[in-house]
């Protein structure tokens, strides 16, 4: 396919806007970026796509999400609000990922997999919890993920916190999913495994030396890491350290790891991070909403961490995540010089797109180059000042908003045309999530009041 007649925007190392471009599309990658004229010669009798003029992009990529947490929209938590983060935990999403089963897995991930082909986010790590319903949840999602055509991350999270039995479950889950995408998914697929961890205070010593030893070397974990003070306050009571320190104790910190969060870090696991190499998401959208504070994004950055920015399961317009980061540090640190666009950029694009790459292996993966991957997107935006290279992070904080993709691919597959998601039926999906919700939200209310 020849994508012609767009402006291309090709982010990697050295972002270029290139009007009046073309790119040809061969085997799930892109096999040319040159100008129309040069291209539309040169391959004369391929299939065309005409796209009117508008940017033609790399998807996004979320670094961190949760599909579990789609019946969460509207629910009302019984009592008072939850007065801080641990009690968000006890009372929301605890409750609520105990009374999933395969139905309700099943559509809470295509209704977040819809969302992110309309948002033209097209790499997803999602991390995911449905107690009652653990053996072969990945498979499911999988399956969902399958069928979208988008390209995702999985991993179920381990914990404690519902006792021995199913944090064996969680194990076995992770292992056999890591095994199986080995098995099935050939270099260049658009499935890949990771090993999910709940986090530090719902996790006990053997529970983690259990999963380091059920991980094959070369996989990574994907945890929650110090997102609130009572994160610090569990390790340091269970074993006198802190949470990086405990975590790298027992081997789940290392160049393939993910450590969500990383709020309350002190400078010592700051530098701890960085030496062993994980990555570190940050969720500005999540942190406001929990009220858990801000990550010392510029801080870590500075130390030579890879922070890649994820959305925590909210909507996954990823743009929306670049506004937050940009906005929340300025207001944080009552500062405006704080956050900059190139540094929002070096999270969302930059960092993201080596996390992907590192797990997908093979060609590049979040830039527009001869060689990388066709994940691209389509967006209908009139810039009214120059378009640059230098200035496109400032276009997408200040002038890009939800709606403006106009058409998504992964892999060379178109998954969404003139803003027509192909490959899912967004009404019948959600016509089936109003119907599953009466009842997830009744076995929520008996968890969430003691009354299973
Ligand atoms: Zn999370």
């Amino acid at each position: 396919m020849l994508i012609h007649n767009a402006t291309v925007v090709t982010w990697g190392a050295a972002n270029a806007v290139l009007p009046g471009h073309a790119v040809l599309i061969k085997d799930g990658h892109i096999a040319a970026l040159g100008p129309d004229a040069q291209l539309l010669k040169a391959h004369a009798h391929e299939v065309k796509l005409d796209a009117g003029g508008q940017l033609l992009m790399p998807g996004s990529i979320c670094a961190h999400t949760h599909f579990y947490g789609a019946f969460s929209r509207g629910l009302a938590i019984p009592g008072p609000a939850p007065k801080d983060f641990p009690e968000i935990l006890r009372r929301l999403w605890w409750p609520l990922d105990k009374a999933l089963d395969e139905k309700s897995v099943r559509v809470s991930a295509l209704i977040h997999l819809v969302d992110a082909i309309k948002n033209g986010t097209t790499t997803l790590f999602d991390h995911h919890a449905s107690p009652n319903f653990i053996d072969g949840s990945l498979d499911v999602i999988a399956e969902a993920v399958a069928e979208s055509g988008m390209r995702a991350v999985l991993c179920y999270e381990v914990s404690d916190r519902d006792g021995e039995a199913k944090a064996k479950a969680g194990i076995r889950e992770n292992n056999r999913f890591i095994e199986r995408m080995r098995r099935e998914q050939p270099a260049g697929g658009r499935l890949a495994a990771a090993f999910g961890l709940h986090a530090s205070l719902t996790l006990s010593d053997e529970t983690l030396d259990a999963c380091r030893a059920a991980l094959p070397d070369e996989a990574g974990f994907h945890i929650h890491v110090a997102e609130h003070e009572s994160d610090q306050e569990d390790s340091l009571a269970k074993s006198g350290l802190r949470v990086v320190p405990r975590l790298a104790k027992h081997g789940i910190l290392g160049p393939h790891s993910i450590a969500a969060h990383a709020v309350h870090v002190d400078a010592a696991e700051i530098a701890l991070l960085a030496e062993t190499g994980a990555w570190v998401t940050h969720q500005p959208r999540s942190n406001m909403n929990n009220g858990v504070g801000a990550a010392d994004v510029e801080a870590l950055l500075a130390a030579g961490v890879r922070v890649c920015l994820g959305n925590d399961g909210f909507t996954q317009d990823m743009w929306s995540e670049w506004k937050a980061a940009y906005l929340m540090h300025k207001v944080w640190n009552r500062d405006p010089r704080r956050m900059n666009g190139a540094e929002v950029a070096r999270m969302a694009v930059h960092n993201n797109a080596a996390l992907a790459g590192s797990f997908f292996g093979g060609a590049p993966l979040g830039e527009i180059a001869a060689g990388a991957r066709a994940d691209l997107i389509l967006v209908d935006y009139h810039a009214p000042t120059p378009l640059t290279a230098g200035n496109f992070p400032w276009h997408i904080l200040f002038g890009f908003e939800e709606g403006m993709v106009t058409a998504t691919m992964v892999k060379g597959e178109v998954l969404m045309k003139d803003r027509q998601v192909v490959t899912l039926d967004e009404a019948e999906i959600a016509a089936k999530a109003r119907e599953l919700a009466p009842q997830v939200w009744e076995r929520y209310t008996r968890f969430a009041t003691g009354n299973p």
